[in-house]
């Protein structure tokens, strides 16, 4: 028993990189590890050089002999000199793995592990047959889905945004296609990065968290606003890629195709009228520039910041989505001010607040409106595919609460049905909610609030009496004029609840009557 959990410790260890405890390089770039007791790996560099050092102090032993990077080939060397010099004593110290470091005084008194805290290690490449057990996911991107099959899935959790779905699902296609075949012979197909515009609560980062998922790839997602140059306090730029190889498991392959989501990417416009160091702004678009392009970025395991103590690896990002999402709060007007100008001049002049009252201005967004806005054209040129979302109107989140496969009311519905209530929204209910939800300007993000607001009571009162068969959430409860309308379980009888906002009042009344 305890032999085949070795056995399983062992497979499990072996799925990890080695990491130098002196230099911090991981086996794959340093090359195979010496391990020397309590789990410290050592890389043939920095052996050869604690050797040279040790021999210049003096201390004879395997100090004094040339370690040739081979634990093997060095165990021979060492036997080979040993036999010349014919010393017995020395033969104790041939073996590299096993050092006797006897030949130092008061050495034995230090517990290596103090001087070597556990470090966490990479996860090594998998290999085909590792992967073949991973449990299917809905698509694979080895056999990338058709850009309408992956338009098909996203229907089914994202409501409307058709243009947006649609401009995603080609630019995943061609980007996975890319990587896949990887033909980078003759005609290099570019990258096709994604800038997202669109209001706040519209669905970006749900659509992009929705095809990660859809396609088991490895998700980050990271704050614009957090990241500064490099040097200045906040996060680097290049910790997006750390928190990528967290998600991917420290997996670097698995990594190397994942998504960067970078939301709020408006807060990092170039600063108006500044004369300072634009460090979190313009700083940043420029530090972004190799990492969007592709790039051989060193990043700290297990950390999200660059220290002496923390292993470091190489990924490389020529293959990573990135996907950069905001709001762009004031290009709107940007934009009208552009059509306004081009539309008064000329022949072709238009009236002048033609486009004032215009819904879809978004969707009419040039580059020249984003430079203006503050992004810089080198940022922009990595970032060729713009998609827009439209700001969701009453129709649209009342969809949002019903149609997706997990829509709010189905949560609440089967929350409820482990009660076995049934939970019933009347049509007027929906509208209500949406109402308020467009008040608060948050998008979809407010309907949550909203619900939660008077689910509360319900939540609360209802697992109270066992009689309770179904509650209604009628327009007026949401407006907060009256109670649901509640059906008990064994009379079958509909009582309309009096005019209380609160169920905890009434819900008592009814219990006594049946
Ligand atoms: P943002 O555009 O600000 O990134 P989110 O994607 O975070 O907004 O949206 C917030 C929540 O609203 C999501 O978790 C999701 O449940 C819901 N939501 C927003 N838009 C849609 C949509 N078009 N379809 C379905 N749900 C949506």
């Amino acid at each position: 028993m305890s032999e085949e959990k070795d056995k399983k410790d062992l497979t499990e260890q072996n799925k990890y990189e080695d990491v130098c405890y002196i230099c911090h390089r991981p086996e794959s770039v340093a090359g195979k590890m010496i391990h020397i007791p309590n789990d410290i790996t050592i890389c043939n560099d920095c052996m050869q050089k604690t050797f040279d050092s040790m021999a210049n102090f003096g201390f004879g032993g395997p100090f004094s002999t040339t370690f040739n990077g081979d634990p093997q080939k060095n165990q021979d060397n060492q036997a080979k000199d040993n036999k010349e010099s014919g010393d017995e004593d020395d033969k104790k110290k041939q073996n590299i793995n096993n050092i006797d470091l006897s030949g130092i005084p008061n050495i034995s008194m230090l517990n290596l592990s103090d001087l070597f805290p556990k470090q966490p290690k990479v996860k090594k490449r998998k290999s085909d047959k590792d992967s073949a057990s991973r449990i299917k996911p809905v698509f694979s991107i080895d056999n990338i889905p058709h850009p309408h099959e992956i338009k098909n899935k996203l229907d089914e959790y994202v409501v409307g945004q058709e243009q947006a779905k649609k401009v995603m699902s080609v630019a995943v296609y061609n980007h996975y296609k890319r990587v896949a075949t990887n033909t980078m012979d003759e005609i290099e197909i570019e990258k096709s990065n994604i800038l997202m515009i669109g209001p706040t609560g519209s669905g970006k980062t749900y659509m992009v968290r929705t095809l990660a998922r859809l396609l088991d790839v490895p998700l980050a997602i990271a704050d614009a606003t957090s990241l500064t140059e490099a040097g200045y306090i906040g996060d680097d730029i290049e910790s997006v890629i750390s928190k990528l190889l967290v998600a991917a498991d420290n997996d670097v392959e698995k990594a190397e195709k994942g998504i960067v989501f970078i939301d709020e990417i408006d807060k990092i416009a170039k600063k108006k009228n500044t004369n300072q160091r634009d460090v979190s702004g313009e700083a940043v678009q420029q530090g972004m520039l190799k990492l969007l392009e592709g790039a051989e970025i060193e990043v700290p395991v297990g950390a999200s910041s660059k220290n002496a103590m923390v292993p470091m690896t190489m990924v490389n990002t020529r293959n990573i989505l990135f996907i950069c999402g905001g709001a762009f709060p004031d290009l709107t007007d940007i934009i009208k001010e552009r059509l306004n100008k081009s539309s008064a001049m000329g022949f072709v002049s238009d009236l002048r607040d033609k486009y004032d009252k215009d819904e879809d201005i978004l969707h009419k967004v040039s580059l020249e409106d984003l430079r203006k806005f503050g992004m810089i054209p080198e940022f922009l040129g990595r970032l060729p595919i713009i998609c827009t979302l439209d700001p969701l109107s009453e129709e649209m989140l009342v969809r949002i609460l019903k149609e997706p496969k997990n829509a709010i009311i189905k949560q609440y519905q089967k929350l409820l049905a482990l009660d076995e209530v049934n939970l019933v929204f009347d049509d007027d209910a929906l509208h209500a909610i949406a109402v308020k939800a467009k008040e608060r300007k948050l998008g979809a993000r407010a309907l949550r609030a909203i619900i939660e607001e008077f689910m509360l009571d319900i939540m609360y009162e209802v697992p109270k009496d066992d009689d309770i068969g179904t509650v209604t959430i009628t327009a007026d409860y949401v407006n907060g004029q009256g109670g649901p309308r509640i059906e008990m379980r064994t009379q079958e009888k509909t009582e309309k609840l009096p005019q209380e906002s609160s169920v905890s009042k009434v819900s008592p009344v009814v219990s006594n009557e049946a």
